[in-house]
């Protein structure tokens, strides 16, 4: 089977599949290569091994089981920065890019950054690796999530920078700690919204989709002990969902928080929610 025929067969396959069948296919091969999809098309010609077109079935089928395709390859890319990810961590969105953008524009020289939940660590490394001039402390249930968030700080060079922690929220991070900047992305779909998702998301760890039943769980714990480690003056800066900037806005203005801004995203949602805490 030659390259070209291979694509058009996996496009088909894709159908119904995914939104874009033929561009899936072409880079699931591409991804069968290791190339990428222009180098794909100059050897559009070339017969594919048996090992080659094993290879892209597998991915085929794992796609149409519907596996995410970052899952695939294992990668995604999120503040122009290459992350490697698996199942046991969120796929960094483009929407959580805005948290980032809005917290990079906010920091000042020598400021101490906690993400909360870091996943991939996709925020924490971006913010290393934009503000070199600031320390990150990233904090995640998920022992997998941690390796997985080192080995992304690793590859863009900001290990040295970050300190991953192991921790439930707060819970193990050093005492008398107090940090200028807090900024997370945590759960935030209700319990009963979960089932509605896209088959794709839920092959997503359900623990870093999973807000509880009002999909306010992580916003109330964390706001309610933010105080104690936020410095006068420090930040904090959320993703929320659609439809939550009312409820977090209150338990901000209930724990203390101040001039609360609202950033939407391209489409329109408000997405990012950020505060200052002053005393
Ligand atoms: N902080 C990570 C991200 O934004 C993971 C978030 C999560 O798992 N809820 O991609």
């Amino acid at each position: 089977m030659k390259v070209y025929e291979a694509i058009n067969w996996g496009a088909k396959e894709l159908k119904g599949v995914c939104d874009n069948p033929r561009l899936e296919a072409e880079l699931l091969l591409a991804h069968c290569f290791e190339i990428n999809r222009t180098a794909l098309f100059l050897r559009r010609e070339e017969e594919i091994s048996k090992e080659q077109l094993e290879r892209f079935l597998e991915f085929i089928n794992m796609r149409k089981s519907h596996i995410p395709y970052q899952y695939i390859v294992k990668k995604q890319y999120f503040m122009g920065l290459e992350f490697f990810v698996d199942e046991n961590v969120l796929i960094p969105r483009p929407e959580t890019e805005i948290l980032v953008e809005e917290t990079l524009k906010r920091l000042k020289r020598g400021d101490v950054v906690l993400d909360i939940g870091t996943g991939s660590g996709a925020i924490a490394v971006s913010i290393a690796k934009y503000f070199p001039d600031c320390t990150v402390y990233a904090v995640d249930i998920s022992k997998k999530a941690i390796e997985i968030a080192k080995h992304n700080a690793k590859k863009q060079g900001v290990l040295d920078r970050i300190f991953f922690i192991e921790s439930d929220l707060f819970c193990n991070l050093p005492p008398n700690l107090k940090f200028d900047f807090i900024v997370s992305n945590p759960p935030y779909i209700k319990k009963r919204e979960i089932e509605l998702l896209q088959e794709e998301v839920k092959k997503e760890p359900i623990v870093a989709l999973d807000g509880g039943e009002d999909g306010l769980f992580f916003y109330k714990k964390i706001i309610r002990e933010a105080p104690f480690y936020i410095k006068s003056g420090g930040k904090i800066g959320f993703e929320i969902g659609y439809s939550q900037k009312e409820e977090v806005t209150t338990l901000l203005e209930e724990s203390g928080f101040k001039d609360v801004e609202i950033i939407k995203d391209l489409a329109g949602i408000d997405r990012v929610i950020i505060a200052e805490h002053k005393l």
